[in-house]
């Protein structure tokens, strides 16, 4: 694993909450309600107000050193993905996200565990069978958008999803597990992030004909995001991986 996604995997812990009301790149004072962006050179998700948060979302802007994360929810209820193509990749538990990192050229797969977001070996060959069966997801974004996919009782759903997202689940994991299965509190905050998930996505895929939407509103939009509640969560999860020092190898 090289630095930079070991970095990504184990962010630095927050600064004090005081610190955080304000812009990582230009300290305004900013509100629950911001944006992302996302710092290619130490994958750091960065907070931002909406002035850095729109100029990040220009394509190239400061040498693409940093990238703003959109604001681009889509769901995709009949995600194919043959249990078989689910095992080679090995996947422990029943949820992993997978995007596209531009520093290594390769969509990398990662799931939430007690331990904070743990990296899976991605077969390529497999991921491009899983991409070239499920076209409406195939303009997933690099660095800023993941594929959120769900194991449940009747087969597999994915979401696109900001990555801070699937940060946000990592964090929920990380600081609610308990014992071996994880308990009830932890699933029942699992089974909530996806039906919140679910309310803010366009359906896409299936033969639901709603392919068209995945224009419209897309990245680059410029809107930031909205989720207090998921910065508290992303706090809590930093704030539980500070104390307990976060560096497991
Ligand atoms: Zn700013
Ligand atoms: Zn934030």
């Amino acid at each position: 694993m090289s630095t930079g996604l070991r970095r990504f995997t184990e962010p630095e812990p927050p600064p004090p909450r005081a610190a955080r009301e304000c812009c990582e790149l230009c300290s305004e004072p900013i509100g629950a309600e911001h944006g992302h962006v996302v710092n290619l050179g130490t994958r750091a998700l960065m907070c931002a107000c909406r002035s850095c948060h729109l100029l990040f979302t220009v394509e190239g802007a400061a040498m693409g050193r940093f990238v703003a994360v959109p604001d681009r929810y889509l769901y995709a209820p009949s995600f194919v993905l043959p249990t078989a193509d689910w095992e080679e990749l090995q996947i422990p538990v029943r949820m992993a996200f997978f995007f596209r990192n531009s520093d290594l050229g390769r969509t990398v797969a990662f799931y939430p565990s007690p331990g904070g977001a743990t990296e899976s070996e991605l077969p390529l060959e497999t991921w491009d069978r899983v991409m070239a069966a499920n076209p409406a997801l195939a303009d997933v974004l690099p660095d800023v958008e993941a594929l959120l996919v769900d194991r449940g009782d009747d087969g597999f759903v994915c979401h696109l999803v900001p990555i801070d997202s699937c940060y946000e689940l990592v964090g929920l994991v990380r600081t609610r597990w308990k014992g071996f299965g994880g308990g009830r509190e932890v699933w029942e905050a699992i089974d909530g992030f996806f039906g919140d998930l679910r309310g803010r996505s366009r359906v896409v895929g299936g033969d639901t004909g709603a392919e068209d939407t995945a224009g419209g509103t897309g990245p680059g939009a410029g809107g930031t995001t909205r989720h207090g509640a998921r910065d508290g969560a992303r706090g809590g999860a930093g704030g539980g991986a500070g104390g307990t020092g976060g560096g497991h190898d």
